[in-house]
């Protein structure tokens, strides 16, 4: 068999892995390269349409492999597999980013919450029209390989890490992984059945190496930490988590039950909670049926409530009783401030939501302007959704495969520290396995 990593190789998301046996496979992942964001497109400079998707292929952002893509114009240099379906691990951009790019033709694996977050962002604009997702719950069998979900934690629900049978052993790919989440018992169950699985391969996310010192709370210790600055100030609360971040979403909520605050959020966030509700999420649906949830609605006559007309609120209430409510408000939504007018007691949490500081200088510089100019605090009050370097280490000393091939990170030779087995990786090459 022959595997090839294509992005996710020395960096951080990415990620699309080629399996394949005799001209017959499948991809784990099809993400964006947060690396070559800005440096030949941005948001103003696109491929041009009538050339997709060779401008991409051309600038080392799509994989050249032949059949796999909605429009086909030969390149060199391709690959030919007979790609038979891709499997997402989860539905962070760095991992489903360019499935839009993707055949109508070949079956689109996830977990019913990746495909909700994958509706929501086609919803936002993000992505494109797909075609063809099928829900992963069964082994699929592909040529000579059966490919499993394994459920694990991350900061996004519905994650899975993959077992894949091959006639050579079981290969495991970690996906993105972490275990001071609301659900550590699936990662490490993961973990354990992968180690008692005595794996050929596994191919683990590093994301962490070489961070540094940064803490990992639980969601419980962020709460607290919330808490302990709204004690200070006791006025509005302003929370920016991530909008597909249900477990973050719940502690702002969690902070509103426990100060006997009204809960509001913008409607991307209320969006997002249906979707969940609708696939069966039990938080979802109970923060949604509160009575003391509300949903902002913006000044605006063109705006499309829905269901959610009845529970809404505008900025007028908030901004009159500013200390009982606890209103989450995703980046787009922050000219809103012009009329809730938060006084100088407001505090405003960034938690994981957009603009993404590091990747995102432009964008994140505007928050603060905004926030300057009402003199609100910032405080950024989060937990990264990976594994720490000590329990990346632990996990691969755990599952002790034997191979150990690292993506997601930009020191993969920081595993040779448990592992004598470590394959330092290149990009676009498929290696004999
Ligand atoms: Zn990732
Ligand atoms: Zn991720």
């Amino acid at each position: 068999m022959r595997i090839g990593f294509f992005d996710g190789v020395r960096e951080i998301g990415g990620n699309k892995i080629l399996i394949e046996e005799n001209g017959e496979g499948f991809i784990l992942d099809f993400g964006k390269r947060f690396s070559v964001n800005n440096t030949y497109f941005n948001d103003y400079l696109g491929e041009r349409e009538w050339k997709s998707p060779n401008d991409y292929i051309k600038t080392s952002i799509l994989p050249p492999i032949k059949g796999l893509y909605k429009r086909e114009i030969p390149v060199e240099n391709e690959i030919d597999v007979n790609i038979r379906g891709v499997f997402f691990s989860h539905a962070h951009l760095d991992h489903i980013g360019l499935i839009d790019y993707i055949n109508d033709s070949i079956p689109k694996y996830m977990s019913s919450y990746t495909k909700a977050v994958l509706d929501h962002f086609i919803d936002r604009g993000l992505i494109k029209e797909v075609k063809n997702v099928q829900i992963f719950e069964e082994p699929v069998k592909i040529g000579s390989f059966t490919v499993k979900p394994i459920p694990t934690d991350h900061d996004i629900p519905g994650s899975f890490a993959t077992e894949v049978d091959t006639p050579k052993g079981k290969i495991f790919y970690t996906g993105d992984i972490y275990f001071h989440g609301r659900y550590p018992e699936k990662s490490l169950n993961f973990v354990k059945y992968a180690h008692d699985s005595k794996p050929y391969i596994l191919i683990t996310e590093g994301t962490r190496f070489g961070w540094g010192f940064i803490a990992s709370p639980t969601e419980d210790e962020l709460k607290k930490e919330i808490v302990s600055v709204l004690n200070q100030t006791q006025g509005l609360l302003i929370g920016n988590p991530y909008e597909p971040h249900i477990s973050r979403i719940l502690t702002f909520y969690e902070i509103a039950k426990e100060k006997g605050r009204k809960f509001v959020m913008t409607l991307p966030y209320a969006k997002i909670l249906k979707r969940y509700k609708l696939i069966g999420d039990e938080n979802a649906e109970k923060i949604l049926s509160d009575p003391d949830t509300f949903i902002y609605k913006p000044d605006n006559p063109n705006l499309n409530f829905e269901d959610f007309e009845e529970k809404t609120i505008d900025a007028n209430s908030i901004s009159t009783d500013q200390n009982k409510f606890v209103l989450i408000l995703d980046f787009l939504n922050t000219p809103e401030l012009l009329d809730i007018k938060p006084q100088k007691n407001a505090i405003y949490v960034h938690s994981g939501g957009e603009p993404l500081a590091s990747l995102d200088a432009e964008n994140t510089k505007i928050l603060s302007n905004w926030l300057n100019m009402f003199s609100v605090p910032y405080f950024r009050i989060h937990s990264p959704g990976h594994a720490p370097q000590q329990e990346l280490l632990w996990m691969a000393k755990e599952i002790n495969p034997q191979i150990l091939l690292p993506i997601h990170t930009q020191i993969p030779e920081r595993f040779e520290i448990v592992s004598n087995n470590v394959k330092i990786l290149e990009r676009g090459i498929l290696y004999d396995f």
